[in-house]
């Protein structure tokens, strides 16, 4: 598409004026999604606005007010309830008239339309002025009843030309002789807001056609009477507006006098009102007596009136209009006139792409017909049906229920899956565009069009034009992709939350179908001070009913049968960027060309803004640079790389070293001072701080051993060693170590499974260390954080309840209600590991917050003291016997458990959020510990088996036993690469990306553990059983490891749904 063509016809397209039914000056306030087409960001220099203001201003220099009269005008004339009342009472014809005209203003009528008498005071007076004038008593005490019941139906023609009127930018008057109805009066017939101002004679005490009530209307209007026209039914009224210069129309027929009123306001079409549309612009006339040709010769549509035509002020490159014609409600869609690129604005692929989806399930209107010769109206058109039904411009939905607005989001959610699951070869499109590449192009394009476009350097565009390319997606999946989906083109069903049109596909080509979708959610990415387009982000749109990003996409992805979206922070970057370019190009045109063009420098902000808003969720994502997981090996992508702060030892790009000889000589250094002192201190403790616990008495004690310790390997340096580089980029809490460099240290504590309790790297304080330190505020990471950091206390989570099945955490029923200025905390829990411990002062608890949420928004993770009242724990849980005191696994009740709001952690409904963080680095330290246990097993079997002598000879001699030695050896091997593995992918690509590997080694490590173990346990004989020997130990934590971090069965199901994932993605 050209842009600078495009420019010359100063279109609107897309963007959405608040219209209040009147043209605004700038600076105006858009609301509707955001927008990214080059047409919507013209309109911020909205020269159409402009051009049509301009011209509606010539149009009717002497016209800015439309002053209507009620009764004969708006609404039925009351005089044939008159005649229909004289004729119920037996009253000579005219009898009532002729009262109100012969009593004068003494007379009751007028005292009443003057508001001097009330309702009843008025039958009183009123029956005596007709009976005296008809010489019989006449009851007129039903009268302005039976009027009342009427007048309900205004003319449609009238409050078409009311509304068209406004919509021109014309102020609207109601002037009426009326009576006070208790607050009723003309609110009973119509929307009083049609008006810009309505004059009561009854209210101001003045009544037509007294001059007072004229000069009342005009000084409220703010016009001068010249400046207005009148419609009245009455001469008398008119005449005495007439009198003071107002212009007037007699209205006898409603439909003539609109005519009559649209030559008076210089050919303003007022007729055939339909949201959102104007009289066709000049430069957009169509030759109607070729169109009306074209209507009788190709639609079989024949009419003795003229068509009728209004144009579509909004969302329209391509102008569009409402056409009436032969009682048919239709809409016809045409090129802009002039000079065109020959692929811009292309109506017949909006055609193509329309007919064809709509025929697979995608709501279209009807499509009647494409007219490609251009003779006919100038450009080639097409026509379908107007579907009349709700267009929402604003996207909180005023006036609707919280359900309701839900039920409008699903909708809209539907739709889009829809239209991306249309089967595109089926459909007759495969040549509707290029199939893949899809972001790529885009990118290309963009970073094109700002670079011709730059006015000043933008930093942030800058950063974004170098990261999108390296964090394109893995994969694109490759659908019909709308281009500009957004709510408010879609029309929904007059009364029911169901989408009955999708319009304005002009961007659509074949894409990528989740740019689509972050095209309708960019509204929660908008900055919150962006001028323009309305932002979610300091909104609490979740009480109105909106849904998240997080529960649209939860839709989206179940109706599209697709488990999540990968890299959305990109994707939301990339429609940032674009959006930034557009705005940019805009900006640019707007100078040179336009340079007097109002608010082209704020445009050039909005540039600017967006791009840095990109920038910010670029650079605080966690997308790694593309790699390749077909295969389930490492590939970098066409633009892969490492990360720019790889977290791999030092100048290793993208090798994985898989012995401690390949580290960094720092983590080296700090790998041989764990291994001395584990060797040196702790190992040699490890009996005595058995025997301690051995010990009923101390079962629930810190041993001094154990303090000791800790305090030693602190003082070395030899402390956090866990927190990994990423959490902790500036070494500020921690050793700083990647994944990998962590993976070896870990090993050699898994040899001694007290050291990872001396060097402060134990679970559960692991991987609630790590939540504070990404989730926690400033206020929660000093309260709990510091002191947890410094080993001064110990933590646990709670998470699993006995009474559900918690490997599903959607399940758990614990609660967290708000109130007032705290949260009360209810719920069952068990397994909470090292709530049992002396020092454990702090709980990050799991509970459900909003039950009515979307599945994974409900639960949220809050800070929970221990020592909280109504904190109780019921009993240590014991593992084959084993407590695994003195941290243990209790049973624990929360009981109206009070805590303050600042408790919270990131916020409600993000508790799934944060337990996926914690499943990262935290929850493998368990699998690379897993080696050390297997390596000491393996230690012990082959001292043991050297030395034990069964049937004349050492049992190594025995081949079984050589075999399992064997074994052993090669299982605890390919372990090691999977742990080893799964760490240098989180360190080079992220926890995300990793995912899979992270799962495998979860299922992996237990259960090759268990078998060395056991390989080690059965060559010890009984003794292996026993406690004199830590293998029992080591077997019952390794067996535990198989449940505690999730049970196996969970992590295959979801390495199977990834290998299906990446099938039927390769598919696509
Ligand atoms: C020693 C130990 C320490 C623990 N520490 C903690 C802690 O500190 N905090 C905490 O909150 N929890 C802790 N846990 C609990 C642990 O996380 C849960 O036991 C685990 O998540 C399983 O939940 P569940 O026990 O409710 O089993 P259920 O959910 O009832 O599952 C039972 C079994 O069903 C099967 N199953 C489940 N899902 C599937 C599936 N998709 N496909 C096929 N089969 C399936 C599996 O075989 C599973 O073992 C600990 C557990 C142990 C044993």
């Amino acid at each position: 598409m050209n842009g600078d063509i495009k420019c010359k016809h100063i279109m609107i397209k897309n963007w959405r004026l608040v219209m209040d039914g009147r043209m605004h000056r700038f600076p105006l306030r858009i609301l509707g999604t955001p927008h990214i087409s080059e047409a919507g960001c013209r309109q911020i220099l909205s020269p159409r606005i402009q051009a049509a203001t301009l011209m509606a201003q010539h149009r009717t220099q002497t016209t800015k007010a439309v002053i209507f009269d009620l009764g004969g005008v708006v609404v039925p004339s009351p005089l044939a309830a008159f005649l229909e009342y004289e004729r119920k009472l037996g009253l000579p014809k005219g009898s009532i008239s002729r009262t109100v005209v012969e009593s004068g203003d003494s007379g009751a009528w007028n005292r009443l339309e003057r508001g001097e008498l009330t309702l009843s005071e008025f039958a009183d007076k009123f029956t005596e002025d007709v009976s005296a004038r008809a010489g019989k008593r006449a009851d007129m005490s039903g009268l302005l009843t039976y009027i009342g019941n009427g007048l309900t139906t205004p003319h449609q023609s009238i409050i078409d030309a009311v509304k068209s009127l406004r919509i021109e930018g014309l102020k609207t008057a109601l002037l009426t002789n009326n009576w006070a109805m208790e607050g009723e009066g003309p609110n009973r017939i119509m929307d009083r807001d049609l008006f810009d101002v309505i004059v009561e004679s009854s209210k101001v005490g003045t009544r037509k056609p007294e001059r007072r009530i004229y000069e009342i209307c005009l000084q409220q209007l703010d016009v001068k009477p010249e400046e207005s026209v009148f419609l009245d039914d009455l001469g008398v009224n008119l005449k005495a507006a007439k009198a003071m210069g107002i212009r007037t129309i007699k209205v006898t027929d409603p439909d003539k006098a609109v005519l009559d009123l649209e030559r008076e306001v210089g050919g303003l079409c007022l007729r055939r009102f339909v949201d959102g549309t104007t009289t066709v612009p000049e430069h957009l006339r169509i030759p109607m007596d070729r169109l009306e040709t074209f209507f009788n010769q190709k639609l079989n549509l024949h009419s003795t009136e003229p068509p009728v035509l209004r144009c579509f002020q909004h969302g329209q490159s391509n102008p569009t209009y409402y056409v009436y014609y032969a009682g048919q409600h239709l809409v016809l869609r045409k090129k802009p006139p002039g000079k065109l690129l020959p692929s811009a604005h292309a109506v017949e692929r909006e055609f193509k792409v329309m007919n064809a989806v709509g025929q697979f399930g995608v709501p279209i209107p009807k499509m009647y017909g494409l007219c490609e010769d251009s003779s006919v109206i100038g450009t080639p058109f097409y026509i379908m049906e107007y579907c009349k039904g709700r267009i929402f411009k604003s996207l909180h939905l005023p006036g609707m229920t919280y359900q309701e607005r839900r039920d409008i989001y699903f909708a809209m959610a539907d739709t889009l899956c829809k239209i991306h699951q249309v089967d595109i070869s089926k459909a007759g499109l495969d040549d509707y565009g290029k199939k893949g590449g899809y972001l790529k192009r885009n990118i290309v394009r963009w970073s094109k069009q700002y670079e011709a476009s730059k006015t000043e350097e933008i930093e942030a565009m800058n950063k974004l034009m170098d990261w999108l390319p390296k964090h394109l997606p893995e994969r694109e999946a490759v659908t019909i992709a709308h281009g500009d989906f957004r709510l408010d083109n879609l029309i929904f069903h007059p009364t029911k939350p169901e989408v009955i049109g999708v319009l304005d596909w002009e961007l659509s080509t074949i894409g990528d179908p989740i740019t689509d979708l972050c095209t309708c959610l960019l509204n929660y990415y908008m900055p919150a001070n962006f001028p323009m387009i309305t932002s979610f982000q300091n909104m609490d749109v979740a009480s109105l009913g909106i849904p998240s990003v997080q529960e649209f996409m939860d839709i989206y992805c179940q109706r599209m049968g697709i488990p999540s979206i990968p890299s959305w922070d990109f994707y939301v970057a990339f429609a940032l960027f674009r959006f930034a370019a557009i705005i940019q190009g805009v900006y640019k045109r707007a100078i040179s060309g336009q340079g007097s063009a109002p608010n082209s420098k704020l445009v050039g902000e909005f540039a600017k803004l967006m791009a840095e808003e990109g920038w910010k969720i670029a650079s605080n994502s966690n997308l790694r640079p593309t790699v390749s997981m077909a295969g389930g090996g490492i590939q970098l992508g066409n633009t892969g790389g490492k990360r720019n702060y790889s977290t791999s030892s030092e100048g290793a790009v993208n090798q994985m070293t898989v012995s401690p000889k390949g580290l960094s000589p720092r983590a080296k250094n700090l790998y041989d001072k764990v291994k001395d002192f584990i060797e040196k201190e702790i190992k040699p403790a490890e009996s005595e701080v058995m025997e301690f616990y051995r010990q009923e008495q101390n079962c629930w004690k810190v041993c001094p051993t154990v303090n000791r310790l800790k305090e030693k390997a602190k003082a070395a340096g030899l402390w956090n060693l866990f927190l990994p580089k990423e959490a902790d980029p500036e070494m500020k809490l921690g050793a700083g170590l990647t994944n990998l460099e962590y993976a070896f240290m870990c090993e050699e504590m898994g040899k001694v499974p007290l050291s990872s309790e001396i060097f402060n790297c134990q679970a559960p304080d692991t991987g609630n260390m790590e939540v504070l330190v990404r989730y926690g505020s400033e206020q929660q990471k000093r309260q709990w954080l510091t002191p947890l950091l410094n080993g001064e206390m110990k933590s646990c989570f709670g998470m699993t309840e006995p009474k559900v099945a918690s490997s599903d955490a959607t399940n758990i029923e614990s609660s967290i209600t708000r109130e007032r200025d705290h949260y009360v905390i209810n719920g069952h829990k068990w397994w909470t590991s090292g709530a049992l411990h002396p020092n454990c002062k702090i709980c990050i608890f799991m509970g459900k917050t909003d039950k009515s949420a979307a599945t994974h928004r409900q639960q949220s993770m809050i800070l929970v003291p221990m020592d909280a009242p109504g904190v109780k724990i019921v009993r240590p849980l014991s593992v084959f016997g084993y407590l695994d005191n003195p941290a243990g696994h209790a049973e624990v009740i929360f009981e109206n458990v009070k805590v303050p709001l600042d408790n919270m952690l990131l916020g409600e409904g993000r508790g799934f959020e944060i337990a996926q963080g914690r499943l990262g680095p935290g929850r493998i330290h368990h699998c690379m510990r897993l080696i050390g246990n297997t390596e000491r097993a393996m230690e012990l079997m082959l001292e043991r088996t050297q030395n034990r002598v069964a049937f004349g000879k050492p049992l190594a001699a025995q081949g079984t036993i050589q075999q399992d030695v064997a074994k052993s050896r090669v299982e605890i091997e390919q372990t090691r690469l999977l742990v080893l593995k799964a760490a240098h992918m989180m360190d080079n690509y992220g926890n995300k990306v990793a995912a899979p590997e992270i799962a495998m080694i979860k299922v992996a490590a237990p259960n090759m553990a268990l078998r060395v173990i056991d390989r080690a346990i059965q060559a010890h004989g009984g003794g292996g059983l026993s406690e004199d020997f830590i293998l029992a130990g080591m077997f019952s934590w390794a067996r535990v490891l198989r449940l505690a971090d999730g049970p196996d069965e969970v992590h295959l199901r979801s390495i199977s749904r990834q290998e299906y994932r990446k099938y039927n993605l390769s598919k696509l």
